[in-house]
């Protein structure tokens, strides 16, 4: 079965592992820090607050920009349940914004008249978390300029698209965003087995979810509220978690890290080649991909004219039955049972629900070989 993702692990990771669990420290070591800054000079943030998964830096990172019960958080439907659910962790309410059908990303126009009506209403939200979806940035500059107008937050939920670039800067300098979050997940571009990363250009922001990752703790003299008793003396001063990362997977981070460039190429050369043979191919079409980005391509995804169900599962079992591991990303969050019981009702957002119904996600990983990509090819056109 030719998997739809699949992490790459080089025996120079295995060693940088070995390594750390040689070392003095297997969490709170120097190894965090070195990969936080890492990660923050390459994608030009001044700061960079490593966890232990991206769902846990979505929670802080609402936290961190005053997310409470009163509040609304606006997102895509096209995206995995976390990117919902971290406003709920706030007590806050979540609602969706419609998608491009062309792209799978969060629609600017649906934002914009969402934003008038939200605001006769004197309901507007407090965050707004766009995903870059399958690795492709979202239009932040748009996104952007209505946040100015109406007041929101944004955070940018980049867990497909560390590497990826939005008008020539990397995603991740946070210009058009008070927060971006990456994933390190096995699935995703570079992993830690399990982990997340945060990063923002503001100083406050930094603080502020350092403390909130280690139980709201400091052990910093400068930031103190009381006088210390001594050179043991810590302070709790906001209800934290344990969220961190451990050494051990900051340096597999580090390591993959290395190869970020190399990854995101062989994936934009993997997607080229299969939109080149899907070029004569009728009934399909691969996502339109915009032209002032570069994305990272976490994943491939083709839509099928026929938005028929029953087509749509035959094509996906077919495919896996011929072992090409097809998948569909994502059912729209709101369907879910969950949300489902908070009130949202199918025909919601009509873009994401007609997207879902015709949505095949191929397999995409940077050791993918031709042969592959041409039997992935094969396979799908043999089942339209
Ligand atoms: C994978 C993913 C997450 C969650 O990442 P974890 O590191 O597994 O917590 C959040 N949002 C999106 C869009 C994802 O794909």
């Amino acid at each position: 079965m030719i998997p739809y993702g699949k992490q790459h692990i080089t025996d120079q990771d295995i060693d940088a592992v070995v390594q750390t669990l040689k070392s003095d420290w297997l969490t709170q070591g120097p190894t965090v820090p070195q990969f936080e800054s890492s990660i923050a000079k390459k994608v030009k943030a001044q700061f960079a607050i490593a966890v232990n998964s991206a769902t846990s830096a979505l929670h802080i990172a609402c936290l961190t920009l005053d997310l409470g019960p009163e509040d609304t958080v606006w997102t895509t439907p096209n995206s995995f349940v976390a990117s919902a659910n971290c406003a709920l962790y706030c007590g806050a309410t979540v609602d969706f914004v419609d998608i491009e059908l062309n792209t799978g990303n969060m629609c600017v126009q649906a934002l914009e008249s969402k934003l008038q009506l939200a605001r006769q209403l004197g309901k507007l939200p407090k965050i707004v978390i766009p995903v870059h979806f399958a690795g492709q940035p979202c239009d932040m500059r748009e996104i952007k300029s209505l946040s100015l107008e109406y007041g929101f937050k944004i955070i940018e939920d980049a867990s497909h698209a560390i590497g990826a670039h939005y008008c020539n800067e990397p995603i991740g300098s946070c210009i058009y965003s008070d927060i971006c979050i990456f994933s390190f997940h096995p699935v995703k571009i570079i992993t830690t087995g399990e982990g997340g990363m945060a990063v923002t250009q503001s100083e406050e922001y930094a603080k502020k979810m350092r403390l909130l990752r280690s139980h709201g703790v400091t052990n910093q003299l400068l930031d103190f509220e009381q006088p210390s008793d001594g050179l043991w003396y810590y302070e709790q001063q906001e209800l934290g978690f344990n969220y961190r990362m451990t050494d051990l997977q900051a340096a597999l981070g580090l390591s993959q890290l290395s190869r970020l460039d190399e990854y995101v190429l062989a994936r934009n050369q993997i997607a080229q080649n299969f939109t080149s043979l899907l070029s004569n191919v009728s009934g399909v079409e691969p996502l339109h991909t915009k032209s002032n980005i570069y994305s990272s391509y976490h994943l491939f995804v083709v839509l099928l004219e026929n938005a028929n169900s029953d087509y749509h599962k035959k094509v996906i079992s077919e495919l896996r039955a011929s072992g090409v591991y097809a998948h569909v990303h994502y059912i729209p969050i709101y369907l879910q049972p969950y949300y489902r019981k908070r009130g949202f009702k199918p025909g919601y957002c009509p873009n994401a629900e007609m997207y879902y119904s015709r949505a095949v996600t191929l397999p995409l990983h940077p050791q993918l070989c031709v042969d592959q990509q041409q039997y992935i090819l094969n396979s799908l056109k043999a089942c339209l």
